[in-house]
């Protein structure tokens, strides 16, 4: 098995015309689930081969981005080596940004990688494919919002929400040294966008700067001196979920002192802080932007495949490209068709991790050359968790009605996602050493992340 970085496998016509080519691009919630789920079938076949390709070398589950941004969470104590899965479970591991693709002579093209001094790791190289699954994920979309791009931190790596936590400890490292005033937005967290990343963020960062704050930080009253600031543009936060659970939620996080402010559109980001259309300025040292979700742009220019004006990857209910095939697309960076609604299949780690099952099933059928089945999402609802303040949701189509969780039972809920992923791409044993040597690591570690 060839899991080295750089070493591209290009299939000599004598050595390997035999060997199927499945490559999927993007070792997310959806990609990597589907590798794994795949090297269970294919582990020991000489004829199909599967390679992942990912732009990072570790791999971790974006729903925990907010927790380590927060400081709740050690992204290093929940991060998958790829090339250590790879190697336990049968596929190969290619490490690049995918930059081109031919479909003519069936090939992608991987961009060089660079180490931090420059040096090159990896060489720009063609990978052909016979079936070719791209769940290259999504990132933030800023509308064109001035000023985002340049102050504001998005949460769609986990490099992002590193940075970000960096930038809120030194700043309460700051407040704490410094021998001047506070000033106007030293200590105050805008988060733009209350959909669940926003919303779980910002009841995340209420616990965490009140933890960092008693670590000796006595010159800092949390009551007085930090402020949390969640807007929205729409009329209520979580406008997904069921209005009962965005009043209640709302109502939480205001009891907290938490400020909610709902259909306040954001005009202008800038290095001072947050300009609302209505002309109010919010001073800030930190804008973290969850204001929505596109595809990448570079899916436009992938050999005429069909894009959505989110640059999503428009596929056909077996999740193929309309256009070809032989290219699948899943999870946030595919515009997936959804039976009895006319809304698409929407960019979450559930909608992803079925995808990646149901595809899992298809791929060996597709190669036997049979007939595909349509993928069906079914939304299980979904859950909200404040940090360990509340955890609400609403689950759906379970014995036959919707209802709404709450409480400890909730909780158990929104951990079982995360251990379902964990099971499905590091394997049930590893998982629950995993989860052992976690809470062992929480008796002799500070509760927070505190550099
Ligand atoms: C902070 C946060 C909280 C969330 N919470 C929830 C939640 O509670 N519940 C829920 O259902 N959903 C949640 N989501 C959404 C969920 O994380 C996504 O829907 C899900 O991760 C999508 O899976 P994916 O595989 O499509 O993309 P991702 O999981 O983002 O994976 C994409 C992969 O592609 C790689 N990649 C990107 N570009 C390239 C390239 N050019 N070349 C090679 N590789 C590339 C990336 O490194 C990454 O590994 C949350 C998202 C965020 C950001």
């Amino acid at each position: 098995m060839d899991a080295t970085p750089g070493s591209a496998h290009v299939p000599t016509l004598s050595a390997e015309a035999a060997v199927r080519d499945i490559v999927i691009v993007g070792g997310g919630a959806a990609g990597l689930e589907l590798a794994t789920g795949l090297s269970a079938r294919y582990r020991r076949s000489s004829s199909v081969k599967i390679t992942l390709v990912d732009n990072t070398r570790t791999h971790l589950w974006k729903p925990l981005l907010h927790s380590v941004a927060a400081g709740s969470i050690t992204a290093s104590e929940h991060e998958h080596d790829y090339l250590a899965l790879a190697h336990w479970y049968g596929f190969r591991f290619q490490y690049g940004e995918i930059i081109g693709l031919d479909r003519t002579v069936k090939q992608i093209t991987l961009a060089a990688t660079y180490d931090d001094e420059g040096r090159q790791i990896t060489p720009e190289r063609p990978l052909p494919y016979e079936v070719l699954v791209m769940s290259i994920g999504s990132v933030s979309n800023d509308f064109g919002t001035p000023g985002v791009a340049e102050y504001a931190v998005p949460l769609d790596t986990p490099e992002q929400a590193k940075r970000f936590h960096r930038r809120l400890v030194n700043g309460y490292l700051r407040a704490q040294t410094q021998s001047e005033p506070l000033r106007p937005g030293q200590l105050t967290v805008v988060v733009v966008g209350a959909g669940a990343t926003g919303t779980e963020l910002v009841a995340e960062l209420h616990r965490t700067t009140r933890e960092l704050v008693g670590f000796g930080l006595d010159r800092i009253n949390p009551e007085k001196d930090i402020r949390i600031v969640l807007i929205e543009a729409g009329p209520r936060i979580l406008p997904a979920l069921p209005e009962v659970i965005s009043t209640s939620t709302t109502k939480t996080l205001e009891a907290l002192g938490i400020e909610v402010r709902t259909g306040e559109r954001v005009a202008e980001v800038s290095a001072e802080g947050v300009r609302l259309a209505s002309g109010a300025f919010i001073a800030s040292d930190l804008v973290v932007w969850s204001a929505g979700v596109r595809a990448a742009e570079c899916l436009d220019r992938f050999d005429g495949l069909e894009t959505n004006r989110n640059h999503q990857l428009v596929v056909t209910e077996t999740l193929q490209t309309t256009r070809d095939p032989d290219i699948f697309a899943i999870g946030d960076c595919a515009q997936c068709p959804r039976k009895d609604s006319a809304a698409p299949v929407p960019p979450r780690a559930q909608a992803a991790h079925q995808q990646a099952a149901h595809l899992a099933r298809q791929l060996p059928i597709k190669l036997e050359g049979g007939a595909l089945q349509p993928f069906e999402y079914r939304d299980f609802g979904s859950l909200v968790t404040l940090s360990k303040y509340q955890v609400i949701g609403n689950l759906m189509g379970f014995v036959g009605r919707d209802f709404r969780v709450e409480g400890l039972i909730a909780r158990l809920m929104y951990r079982w996602l995360y251990l379902n992923h964990e099971m499905a791409v590091n394997g049930g044993r590893r998982s629950v050493l995993g989860t052992i040597a976690r809470l062992l690591a929480r008796q002799y570690r500070p509760a927070i992340k505190l550099h």
